[in-house]
């Protein structure tokens, strides 16, 4: 029996278990394969108050090593279900079978990256079309290189790739970019990197691996093909929370409905981070709400008759 579980250890996650653990309660941590979400695909962190320069990998382990000497468990299983949501005791069900009961769950799952939807691209998954820049920059160098998106992902991997490869091409549907001004000034100084704007990929075309993109012009309709040894896809993130939607309110995108106090409207369930449905999605808002998020579900155990 735990006090408060929770599922996903990003930075929303690990935070809620520091102050669930710093709360005296016993608390534990699941997710699929590592901690970290998807900081560690960050090569550097430099918003984060107080600490201006760490590798997004840096950050995670820290805060792993942090929830982890304050006592708080991490198991590495997927979960399935979550049974009796509406009881006071809570039954959270692995994908292997196993089952753990709790007082408080926190769901932390944050999101994933959003596929183009294009044409191929399941195909050369792995074959030249990748979704993180820090983790496979380093298999194109002297190579040329398409990044899309317009967001601080996309920009923050151009910036990277513009260091290892000969050419990146940044392809975004607007003339405008989303993401910071400081980012978009550091990559415009980059003399490798050319600006394909509003523009989106039509068509992905290779044998084994990818070798070229088809980009459309939506103003002019003009179409233009770019030799390419790898894409990096950077358009933004989609939600995974398609296990909770008979125990918490889901809207149509996919995020839990839950306002800036993490409740979720079902008594003793709360979720935190970038998988609720909310604005802006930085560490230093997931690790806030990760805060309010467990201080909410210690406040609920404590007054709940078991
Ligand atoms: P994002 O900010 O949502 O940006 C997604 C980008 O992809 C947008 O430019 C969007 O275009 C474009 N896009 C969306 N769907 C598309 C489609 N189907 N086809 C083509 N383009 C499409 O996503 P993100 O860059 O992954 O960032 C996610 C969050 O993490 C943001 O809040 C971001 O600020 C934060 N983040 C922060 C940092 C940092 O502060 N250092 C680093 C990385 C990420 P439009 O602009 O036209 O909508």
């Amino acid at each position: 029996m735990y006090d408060i579980l929770i599922i996903g250890a990003g930075p929303a996650g690990m935070t809620a278990a520091i102050y669930g653990q710093r709360g005296g309660k016993k608390t534990i941590v699941f997710d699929k394969l590592s901690y970290g979400g998807q900081v560690i695909n960050t090569a550097e962190v430099a918003n984060y108050p107080g600490i201006p320069n760490m590798t997004g990998l840096d950050f995670a382990d820290k805060t792993y090593n942090q929830m982890k000497d304050l006592g708080a468990e991490m198991s590495y299983e997927e979960i399935f279900e979550i049974r009796d949501a509406d009881k006071p005791i809570k039954t959270v069900i692995t994908t292997s079978g196993k089952e753990y009961q709790c007082k408080a769950i926190i769901i932390a799952t944050g999101s994933s990256p959003r596929p183009l939807g294009v044409e191929n691209e399941d195909r050369f998954r792995g074959a030249g079309i990748s979704y993180c820049a820090t983790c496979d920059g380093a298999f194109f160098r002297d190579k040329t290189v398409a990044v899309c998106g317009g967001g601080n992902t996309a920009l923050e991997d151009a910036e990277v790739l513009s260091d290892i490869a000969e050419k990146v091409y940044l392809v975004h549907r607007r003339d405008e970019f989303r993401a910071d001004a400081t980012n978009v000034k550091r990559v415009k100084s980059k003399k490798n990197v050319e600006l394909v704007l509003d523009s989106v990929v039509t068509a992905i075309k290779g044998e084994r691996f990818i070798q070229g993109i088809e980009v459309e012009n939506k103003k002019t309709g003009e179409k233009r093909e770019l030799k390419i040894d790898g894409l990096f896809v950077a358009i933004g993130q989609m939600p995974e929370n398609d296990i909770f939607k008979d125990v918490v309110k889901l809207n149509k995108a996919g995020y839990v409905e839950a306002s800036e106090d993490c409740l979720t409207g079902t008594d003793g369930i709360f979720a935190a981070g970038d998988c609720r449905a909310k604005k802006v999605r930085q560490i230093t808002t997931a690790v806030s709400d990760g805060a309010i998020a467990a201080l909410a579900a210690i406040e609920h155990i404590n007054k709940t008759e078991y």
